[in-house]
């Protein structure tokens, strides 16, 4: 039991460890010593492995029954979340699709969507991915160019290019947001999207990384024909959809009371291994900073929950928490790399991947310097900034205030 626990939520984590207990044996080894090599056959593995979970209703906690879902609250989530990683097991394959995408369309899809999709994905029977970013619209997701024009038997054509598509080399599915109106103000003209990934004219072509993994992909889209039923919520009101997803992805990467698994217990374990590191006053000290900062993510984490269980929607503290978690999780990184030496690599898998992949998080899911605005603006009170709201791409207002200060030098 957690310090926290009700006496049903106690009741809840222990049958979900004693599930745990029982099937881990079942699980594939993904990292480190052991892991599946072939990508492929790794996908495959952890396709199975998140059918099983969903089997014993341990994947799409929060949704609703009548999809597949346990009906249950946020709380019940988060201990999943705990005991599969206590467990040292994966999570599921499809977290994009069961924490961001498959929530977008019990919100905003139809009825006959709903039961086309969402039991599938929560099997990962057919795995979804995000196509948001373009080469030239990230932060700035509303200025993005994809361009989906209406036919006159009410289908849609498709051309553009979206970039950082995880998952999208074994995605069935895309939720894709395009400009399907150019001639009015740009968070208005667009629409949400089902693109099923092998259709007519899709290209996906992989991105590979320092880690050595190639989870990316830049996805192409030439004239690929979409029927009218693949549209999610209203035409032209596609921000409003698109913003349901980016506040579960949030949720999904800062929130949640554990901040992504990322305890300061478990750096420390590896810090130890050198006894000189443990007596360095300046170790202890950039490790006793970063314990903090993440023991101070739980307790926010705590907050989100209690405002998600009473029914309210978390404010700008789900944002800080992703901020805090991934630039505590980089600190701690850096020391074990700055402690252990280039072994740091090779040592262990875990490092490895927190050492390489970890910083690339800081863009993901809105980068530091948009949330960081979002708290100045929304929990400080600063004057807001113009940039995005009004429409006005931050690289046009850069050019202007560079162009500004040398009018004025
Ligand atoms: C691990 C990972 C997984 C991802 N998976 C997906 C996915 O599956 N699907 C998907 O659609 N996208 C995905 N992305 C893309 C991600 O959403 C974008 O990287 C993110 O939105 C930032 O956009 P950008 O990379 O174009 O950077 P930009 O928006 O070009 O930003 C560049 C820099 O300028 C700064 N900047 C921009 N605007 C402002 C401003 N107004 N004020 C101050 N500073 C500003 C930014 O903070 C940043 O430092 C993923 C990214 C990562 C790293």
């Amino acid at each position: 039991m957690d310090l926290n626990d009700t006496p049903q939520q106690a009741e809840y984590r222990a049958k979900v460890r004693s599930w745990l207990e029982e099937h881990k044996h079942e699980a594939p080894v993904l990292q480190g010593e052991g892991a599946i090599e072939d990508e492929h056959e790794a996908v495959e593995a952890h396709r199975a492995w998140q059918r099983k979970l969903a089997e014993a209703g341990l994947t799409g906690v929060t949704w609703p029954t009548e999809y597949g879902g346990q009906g249950l609250g946020p709380l019940e989530q988060v201990i999943v979340n705990q005991e599969i990683s206590r467990a040292g097991v994966p999570g599921i394959l499809d977290a994009i699709g069961v924490g961001m995408l498959g929530p977008t369309i019990i919100a905003h899809g139809t009825e006959e969507q709903k039961q086309r999709y969402l039991a599938a994905m929560l099997h990962g029977d057919e795995v979804w991915c995000q196509l948001f970013s373009e080469p030239a619209a990230g932060s700035d997701l509303a200025g993005i160019q994809s361009r989906a024009k209406p036919q006159d038997d009410g289908s849609w054509v498709l051309n553009g290019q979206k970039v950082w598509t995880t998952n999208a080399q074994f995605a069935s599915f895309g939720l894709l947001l395009a400009r399907t109106d150019p001639d009015v103000p740009k968070h208005k003209g667009l629409t949400m999207f089902i693109v099923p990934m092998d259709a007519e004219g899709v290209t996906v072509r992989g991105l590979r990384q320092i880690t050595g993994d190639a989870e990316f992909n830049e996805v192409f889209f030439d004239d690929v024909a979409l029927d009218p039923d693949l549209v999610v919520g209203p035409v032209n009101g596609g921000w409003g959809t698109a913003l349901t997803t980016l506040m579960f992805e949030r949720l999904t990467i800062g929130g949640g009371g554990e901040g992504m698994g990322y305890r300061a217990d478990r750096f420390a374990r590896a810090l130890a291994s050198d006894p000189a590191a443990v007596r360095d006053p300046e170790v202890r000290k950039r490790f006793g900073e970063l314990a903090t900062d993440l023991l101070a993510l739980r307790f926010t984490g705590y907050r989100i929950l209690t405002a998600l269980q009473r029914g309210q929607i978390p404010g700008p503290e789900a944002g800080m928490g992703k901020v805090t978690v991934v630039n505590a999780a980089v600190a701690a990184g850096d020391l074990i790399a700055d402690v252990i030496g280039p072994d740091a690599f090779s040592l262990d898998d875990e490092w490895n991947y927190l050492i390489s992949f970890l910083p690339g998080l800081k863009s993901a899911g809105g980068t530091e310097e948009i949330l960081r605005n979002t708290v100045g603006e929304r929990v400080l009170g600063l004057p807001p900034e113009p940039r995005l709201d009004k429409g006005i791409p931050f690289s046009e207002l850069r050019d202007k205030e560079r162009e500004a200060a040398g009018a004025s030098a």
